[in-house]
């Protein structure tokens, strides 16, 4: 069943890219996973999805733990300082770093551990109070900061925009964050690049994918919806 919702969400990306004149190998597809139990996901590996996507430090270990070892795990809820260490060198990519503190502290442990840590800096696009991420205004300045950091590297930008009915409400967000990162790009900073846009989730990845996503974050879509109370 898992296997039917993944297909149409393969069709729904292809089409989508064929749209935008892109090519299908330009945008990951990263399940999130979050909530969802291990056979779940052992489904959608099987059907050959290598990217996951979770929110939660013990729930992210707890499954790495539990699946095959040639996942690429991306870390993309909002991340306590206390526990980077968990995690730094497990997962492929962290997507929500949103202040210069934390950078720091994955900065720290990436040392410990003698990697390079692999990051995006989480955008809160329509400046919703409800959201985690840096305004768009005060980016640049992160990312500048950021880049001093030898034990992260910036690999783009990403953001979690509105829960909207008609995704149609999402583009110009979408449009906004692909601008900021072609500014940010344009800079040449040491340190950084901006390969990644990590947009678009269930409700809009289509339209993420028009505007330039590189990865979409889909949970609902491929594993159904969540059910909180279980965990
Ligand atoms: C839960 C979550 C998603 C997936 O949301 P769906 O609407 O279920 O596709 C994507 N990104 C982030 C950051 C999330 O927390």
């Amino acid at each position: 069943m898992l296997q039917d919702n993944l297909n149409e969400i393969e069709n729904r990306i292809q089409a989508a890219c064929q749209r935008a004149g892109r090519s299908r190998d330009e945008v990951t597809l990263i399940a999130v996973s979050k909530t969802k139990p291990v056979p779940d996901l052992q489904e959608v590996y099987a059907a050959g999805v290598r990217d996951f996507g979770e929110n939660k430090v013990q729930e992210l270990c707890g499954k790495i733990e539990e699946l095959p070892q040639d996942i690429h795990w991306h870390m993309i809820g909002h991340l306590q300082r206390n526990k980077v260490k968990y995690i730094v060198d497990r997962v492929a990519l962290i997507h929500s770093v949103d202040s210069f503190r934390l950078a720091e502290e994955i900065n720290i442990q990436a040392k410990k551990k003698g990697i390079v840590v692999p990051i995006l800096v989480e955008v809160n696009i329509a400046d919703e109070t409800t959201k985690f991420g840096v305004s768009r205004e005060d980016a640049m300045e992160l990312v500048r900061q950021i880049a001093t950091l030898d034990g992260v590297q910036i690999k783009g930008l990403m953001t979690i925009a509105p829960y909207v009915v008609d995704s149609e409400e999402n583009r110009a967000y979408f449009r906004k964050i692909k601008d900021l990162s072609v500014d940010i790009d344009n800079e040449n900073i040491d340190n950084v690049t901006m390969d990644i846009l990590s947009m678009g989730m269930t409700g809009d990845f289509e339209v993420a994918i028009e505007e330039g996503a590189t990865m979409v974050r889909v949970g609902t879509g491929i594993f159904g919806k969540r059910n909180y109370q279980n965990t």
